[in-house]
């Protein structure tokens, strides 16, 4: 029966710039086997076109319409109901947002790095507290930078929700809606989909809440335990390597 792989990105096959390593024998593998393939990931620092070059740089073949972004599914989400969003998002996909609207009715918030000044979300904060939407990118709470751990765009939306005492829309990993359209665009049922990645909640815990089957690898942000903070506690792969000993 023919099943889809979901993986990852950052932290699953790569960490920074570097391949993991049997990254791309497991994904030559998964093809071989008929595994359909999508790549999914709450990256918000990086252009669809970005990830599509680096992925192919670091020797994946990758096709367009197997890569699924956070970014796409927020610009899906204001663009499927006509709303001109204040964006506190990376210079790096700023542009696909279109030209700032002179008179917002939403708020998009992502990785924004360095934008997300206290100038900046409170601009924000106060459009939520009017009323206007807040869309996340993702609801990560951090990522690995290098040796380091992040704080990610999470941490940031549930300060200006909690303030403006309103719920967020999350677009990307772990909102079932994402991973609903990802398996959508498989044929398949969840239950012949399974996700691999770093992320116990965002990756793991989303994709088994959306009914899909996961693995969680102990690479990238993974930190020793992570997988009893689920219960049951979440399978794991050693790294993205081990993954032929389940196909
Ligand atoms: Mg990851």
């Amino acid at each position: 029966m023919t099943k889809a792989l979901l993986l990852d990105l950052s932290g699953v096959l790569y960490d920074g710039d570097r391949l993991l390593p049997g990254a791309l024998e497991a994904v030559a593998h998964a093809r071989e086997q008929g595994w359909l393939l999508r790549f999914v990931t709450n990256t918000a620092t990086k252009s669809r076109e970005q990830i599509l070059d680096k992925l192919q740089a670091l020797g994946f073949n990758v096709e367009a319409e197997e890569l699924f972004t956070a970014p796409d599914a927020a610009l899906r989400y204001v663009q499927a109901r006509g709303m001109q969003p204040y964006t506190l998002v990376h210079p790096s996909i700023e542009a696909v947002f279109g030209v700032p609207p002179e008179a917002p009715d939403c708020v998009v918030l992502g990785d924004a790095r360095d934008g997300l000044s206290y100038a900046n979300l409170n601009r924000a904060f106060r459009l939520v507290k009017q009323g206007c939407p807040l869309i996340a990118i993702g609801d990560n709470k951090y990522f690995r930078d290098g040796d380091v751990l992040s704080l990610d765009a999470g941490p940031f939306v549930r300060a200006i929700a909690w303030a403006a005492d309103a719920e967020p829309v999350v677009m990307g990993k772990p909102s079932a809606a994402f991973f609903a359209e990802v398996v959508n665009s498989t044929g398949l049922a969840p239950e012949n989909c399974l996700m691999i990645g770093d992320d116990v909640f965002g990756d793991v815990d989303g994709a088994l809440q959306a009914g899909l089957e996961a693995r969680l690898v102990k690479t990238g942000k993974y930190q020793p335990g992570d997988e009893t903070r689920l219960s049951p506690p979440a399978q794991t792969l050693t790294s993205i390597a081990d993954l032929e000993t389940l196909l």
